[in-house]
Order: structure tokens, then C-alpha cells, then sequence
């Protein structure tokens, strides 16, 4: 049942300030809840949420998830933690911790609360994989001493509080594994691919491809991966996934810089840099599990979604 039929909820989404959960807050915002959002605006911006703060129905609070919290709401959402290679290893040991003591104190505040408690996961849980595509049922193969290890290893640690949590104490979970996901509002210097490319490409610069260009990807729109984190908040208490959110279209980082320069117009070239430690070299999720439970999938493609971003990059410089 859509939420606008259901009752008024307050919601607390952490990370609220970013890039993913300002847009999980437009749709909460805009199906009448109360949304509270803290955010350390570590990588977030004020901007993201700027247009929110004359409505009565929304609260920012500069908080930091490594330190407790004591509120009162319905759901909780939580999406606080660095996600762009870039950002996450600047400051390693603060990834790990925003991770594991985020997930651990935001548990506790679900368990106080006996409410529904979202985590956004990745697909970083499946490392650099064998099992092509991936399945939740895939354990995945991470380097636990790497550099990314930080953030895969964080937000596996993440996943069992969460299952130890439901188990131990019957707090009702909800964890999906989030693939690449890419939209208006990425932090423009983030590092990451799409955003990268595309910021390059109107400047006028090179793009800037690691490695020979032949590892793959699978880029989600915002718009549809939001779709499907409300879907899966909204299902039934028995379905705590892990479940997978992504968009299944797979292609490599060289055509993804072939569609940004044809769809961009730009007049730059491709300048090859050396591919990162342990950088994955395929992504794609088996979206069945989401398929079948929630009846979600992805509807806009890789074309149009690269348009739209383009279109949000032109008019933000
Ligand atoms: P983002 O960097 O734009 O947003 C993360 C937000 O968390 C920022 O507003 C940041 O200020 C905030 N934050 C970081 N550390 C914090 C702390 N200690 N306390 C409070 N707030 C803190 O990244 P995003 O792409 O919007 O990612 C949101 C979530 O989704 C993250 O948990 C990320 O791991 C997950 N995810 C994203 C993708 C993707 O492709 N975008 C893929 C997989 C998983
Ligand atoms: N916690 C919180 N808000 C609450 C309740 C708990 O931030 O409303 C934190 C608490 O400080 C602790 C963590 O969540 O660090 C886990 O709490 P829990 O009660 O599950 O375990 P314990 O306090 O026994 O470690
Ligand atoms: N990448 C690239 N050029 C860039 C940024 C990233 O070729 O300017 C590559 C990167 O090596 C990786 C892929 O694009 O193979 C996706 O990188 P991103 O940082 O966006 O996400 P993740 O590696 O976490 O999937």
C-alpha cells in the first residue's frame, strides 16, 4: 500500500545530507512524514537539503553516529558513512568506525524504540568477485587488509550487528546491498566515476580512465534506487534481505565514457591512469530476490539517467 494512505510517521534518516539521502527525503518529505536528519556533513552539503528547511515537517541535527543518540521516532534509516573511494580512505580508521559504531548505535536506538531500522549496504560486501553476476546468497571475496578495506570490511561488520540484532534482540531489519548508484547532488569532487567523468567532460578536460577501461560496472539512477529503498522498508517484517538494489545493465568504464562524451558533446580525450589497489573488476547485481519480493527493478536507463545528471551538473556550476 502506498505510504500516503498510511499514518503520519516521524523518520529519522542519517546521512540525510548527502547525496542518496537528501533524495530518500524529498519522497518521505512528499508522502507527508516528518523527516529528522543527522548528518556531520563530513561529505554531505547544506545545499542538498536547503530547500527543506522552511517546511515545519523537517529538522536538521548536526550529529555524528559514532556517538549515542536519543530520540523518538517510527523508522529509522541509515545511510550516514562516506561512500566514494576517494572520500572513505582519506580517513580510514573514522570509515570503520562510522560504520560499525553507527550501525551499532542506531541498533540500539531501534532496539529502545522497537522500530524498523533501514542499513545501506553495498556491493562492496561482494569485494572484487568470482560469482558473476552477484546473488545475495554470494559471500563475497574481500582483501580484509587493502585499502578498501575500510569500507567493505565496515559495512560487512555493519551487517552482522544487523542480523545479531534481529536474532538476539527481534529488531526488525531491513539491509539492502546497494550497487553504484549515480544522480543530482553527487558531491561534484567526490571521485567517483560518473561524476567524474562528467565534470570533466564540462570543463573541457581529459577523461580520466583507470586502468585499460575493461572493468565493469552497473550504474542505478537515484531516482529508482530510492524507489526501491522505500519498497523494501515497506514490505513485510519477515523480509530483512540482504537484498539487492542496482541496476542489472552492466557496462564496462570505457563505453561509460563513450555515452558521457556523445551525450556531453565534448571535444576531450581519454587519458589513462593506473588502475587503484583492488579495484573490483565486474559489478553486476541479480536483482531477482527484489524482483520477486517487492516487485521492484530499475526503469530508467543508462542514457536518460547520464542526461538528467548532466543536465543537474550544467546549471550547478
Ligand atoms: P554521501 O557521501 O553523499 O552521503 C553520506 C552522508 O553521510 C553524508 O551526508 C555525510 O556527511 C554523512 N556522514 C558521513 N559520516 C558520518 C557520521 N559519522 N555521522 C553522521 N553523518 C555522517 O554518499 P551516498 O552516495 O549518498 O551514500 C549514502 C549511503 O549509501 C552510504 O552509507 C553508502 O555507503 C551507501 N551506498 C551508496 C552507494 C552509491 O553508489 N551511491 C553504493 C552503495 C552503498
Ligand atoms: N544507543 C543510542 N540510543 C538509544 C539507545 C542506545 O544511541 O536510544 C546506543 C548505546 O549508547 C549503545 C548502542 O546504542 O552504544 C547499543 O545499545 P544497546 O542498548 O543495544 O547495548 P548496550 O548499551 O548494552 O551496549
Ligand atoms: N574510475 C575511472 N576513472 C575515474 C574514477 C573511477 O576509471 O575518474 C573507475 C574505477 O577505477 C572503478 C570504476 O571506475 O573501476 C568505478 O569507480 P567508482 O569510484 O565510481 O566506484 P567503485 O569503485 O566503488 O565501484
Amino acid at each position: 500500500m502506498p505510504r500516503l494512505h498510511q499514518s503520519r510517521k516521524r523518520i529519522l534518516v542519517t546521512g540525510g545530507a548527502g547525496f542518496l539521502g537528501s533524495h530518500l527525503i524529498d519522497r518521505l518529505i512528499a508522502q507527508g512524514h516528518e523527516v529528522i536528519c543527522a548528518d556531520n556533513l563530513y561529505t554531505g552539503a547544506k545545499r542538498n537539503i536547503e530547500h527543506l528547511h522552511a517546511n515545519p515537517r523537517f529538522e536538521f541535527l548536526r550529529h555524528d553516529v559514532c556517538n549515542p543518540l536519543k530520540l523518538e521516532v517510527d523508522e529509522i534509516f541509515n545511510l550516514a558513512c562516506p561512500a566514494s573511494p576517494v572520500h572513505y580512505q582519506h580517513n580510514p580508521v573514522l570509515t570503520t568506525k562510522t560504520s560499525v559504531l553507527g550501525a551499532l548505535n542506531m541498533l540500539g536506538l531501534a532496539r529502545r524504540l522497537r522500530c524498523r531500522i533501514f542499513q545501506a549496504s553495498t556491493s562492496e560486501v561482494y569485494g572484487d568477485p568470482e560469482v558473476h553476476p552477484q546473488r545475495e546468497d554470494y559471500w563475497g571475496h574481500v582483501n580484509p587488509v587493502g585499502v578498501r578495506a575500510c569500507y567493505d570490511e565496515g559495512k560487512r561488520c555493519a551487517e552482522t550487528l544487523f542480523f545479531d540484532y534481529h536474532r538476539q534482540h527481534g529488531v526488525d531489519i531491513k539491509v539492502a546491498r546497494i550497487f553504484n548508484t549515480y544522480g543530482p547532488r553527487m558531491h561534484r569532487m567526490d571521485g567517483r566515476v560518473v561524476s567524474n567523468f562528467i565534470t570533466q567532460a564540462l570543463r573541457g578536460d581529459d577523461l580520466t580512465i583507470y586502468g585499460d577501461g575493461t572493468q565493469t560496472r552497473s550504474f542505478c539512477y537515484s531516482d529508482d534506487l530510492v524507489e526501491g529503498i522505500l519498497r523494501l522498508m515497506d514490505s513485510s517484517s519477515q523480509v530483512t534481505g540482504p537484498v539487492n538494489l542496482g541496476n542489472p545493465d552492466e557496462f564496462t568504464v570505457l563505453s561509460l565514457a563513450e555515452q558521457v562524451l556523445k551525450l556531453t558533446g565534448a571535444r576531450v580525450r581519454i587519458r589513462h591512469l593506473p588502475l587503484p589497489e583492488d579495484d573490483p573488476r565486474q559489478r553486476r547485481p541479480d536483482i531477482s530476490l527484489a524482483r520477486s519480493t517487492f516487485g521492484w527493478e530499475p526503469a530508467i536507463d543508462l542514457a536518460e539517467g547520464l542526461s538528467r545528471t548532466i543536465a543537474y551538473f550544467r546549471n550547478a556550476s
